[in-house]
């Protein structure tokens, strides 16, 4: 039986990571630190539920750093494996933070930069390497990254990576490196994909959980205000903006490339502070611009498609504002949990227009809790809906309806006069 530490000393950890936690101002381990940093320091694989803000990234990487102890050789011991170059980068980050005291070197290895800096790194000598997979598997294929010293593999972010279609590089890397080594996975949801995974890669593993799958932390007050279109979301977002001092760290997370960009243009019009936009389409070094500056604070409102939302660590950001409800439920998850990180307090407001009601639905039923809903503030001005943007509206509920009654012909159908239900039978009579 692991007994349960609450301070860091309790962990075996040497005197330099020690006094790397201490400088980094973590003064208790989390309670994933708690269950995960003694089993993985007694060897065991483990795969770990945790999203992010529960302090999961130091969880593996304490008792990693402790593994790797010291500059050896010059072929990397560890490898983490991560989604996206800014989970790569901030995974990096906390790694450096935390080995700070000893002389371990480690790298960041990601695509979209030449490869010629990564390559030069690994010839003098690299302990830990943090890597995309599509980057790592190049970089091995070419012969610059040797493999054979590899003794722990970590999946980070594991049903990202499945989301992103990164599985066959997983299984190729799995392929190429020894087969004896310890193996961690994390992941912030379980969809069938990543147990499988785990069934595959992980030997007789220890599970943890920070907190049941899917559920947001304790730390974020969560509500949502229904509004009837696209310009009065963006008149309540004007609205909830031009109060600065209470939204002084702000995300927007939208949909689509599309709408970032268009409420991005908005708010620099409109509103007070630096404003940024992320998405896929922007490229590799306005994205770390933009984020580093949001992170010292030269940024105040950040505006972000879901790509963006996982590699973002950012503390202390004031509120998340979804301005519109994603439709992959977990990203709900993913996207608050940029607020109220670690110890701090954060809020999470939702705006959804009629056609969202259905998915607010089905992410309350995910994470098991209910969304306050407020009513939209008086000094909102509400606009009417246009034809095209009702029609939109009307056909995705329509589609909804359907998906919960496969019977269901649809309002939208009745309209339109072609089908033969009751519905158009009682319109025609009326
Ligand atoms: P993560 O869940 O790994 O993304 O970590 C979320 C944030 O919590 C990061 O900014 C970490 O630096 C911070 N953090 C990790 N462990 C602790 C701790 N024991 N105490 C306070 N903050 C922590």
């Amino acid at each position: 039986m692991i007994v349960e530490s609450t301070s860091f000393k309790d962990f075996k950890l040497n005197k330099q990571l020690l006094e790397a936690i201490t400088q980094a101002g973590y003064t208790n381990p989390t309670p994933i630190q708690i269950k995960a940093i003694p089993l993985i320091s007694a060897g065991h694989d483990l795969m770990g539920i945790a999203q992010t803000g529960t302090g999961k990234t130091a969880a593996f990487i304490l008792p990693l750093l402790m593994k790797v102890k010291y500059a050896q050789g010059l072929m990397p011991r560890a490898l983490i494996l991560a989604p996206t170059r800014e989970l790569v980068l901030q995974l990096h980050q906390e790694v450096v933070k935390l080995s700070a005291f000893t002389d371990l070197r480690s790298l960041a290895v990601f695509g979209g930069i030449g490869p010629k800096s990564q390559i030069e790194a690994i010839e003098r000598g690299v302990d830990l390497v943090i890597a995309t997979p599509g980057r790592f598997l190049d970089l091995y294929l070419r012969g610059d990254l040797k493999v054979k010293a590899l003794n722990t593999l970590v999946l980070d972010e594991a049903d990202k990576m499945m989301d992103m279609g990164f599985m066959p590089q997983i299984r190729r890397i799995l392929e190429v490196i020894p087969v004896k080594r310890q193996n961690l996975l994390f992941s912030a949801t379980m969809p069938d994909e990543v147990l499988q995974l785990s069934q595959e890669f992980l030997e007789f593993p220890e599970i943890i959980e920070a907190s049941p799958s899917a559920t947001p932390a304790v730390t974020v007050t969560q509500y949502a205000y229904q509004l009837p279109n696209f310009k009065t979301k963006v008149n309540l977002l004007h609205h909830l903006l031009k109060d600065v001092e209470t939204f002084c760290k702000v995300i927007v997370f939208v949909k689509t490339k599309k709408v970032a960009d268009n409420i991005y243009k908005y708010l620099v019009r409109s509103t007070e502070g630096e404003i940024r936009v992320i998405h896929s389409n922007k490229g590799q070094n306005a994205r770390m611009n933009s984020l580093s500056a949001f992170k010292n604070d030269e940024v105040r409102v950040l505006v972000s498609t879901d790509v963006g939302s996982r590699g973002i660590d950012v503390t202390m950001v004031s509120h998340v504002i979804n301005f519109d409800v994603p439709l992959v439920y977990e990203d709900y998850v993913h996207r608050i949990g940029r607020t109220g990180r670690a110890e701090n307090f954060g809020v999470a407001i939702t705006f959804f227009n009629p056609a969202e009601v259905y998915h607010i639905a089905k992410i309350e039923q995910l994470t098991g809790q209910k969304i306050d809903k407020r009513t939209i503030p008086p000094e909102v001005v509400i606009e009417s809906t246009s034809r095209d943007e009702q029609q939109l509206l009307d056909r995705a509920i329509d589609r909804q309806k359907q998906l919960d009654d496969p019977n269901y012909l649809g309002a939208f159908h009745r309209k339109s006069g072609k089908r033969t239900s009751k519905g158009i039978s009682r319109q025609k009579r009326r």
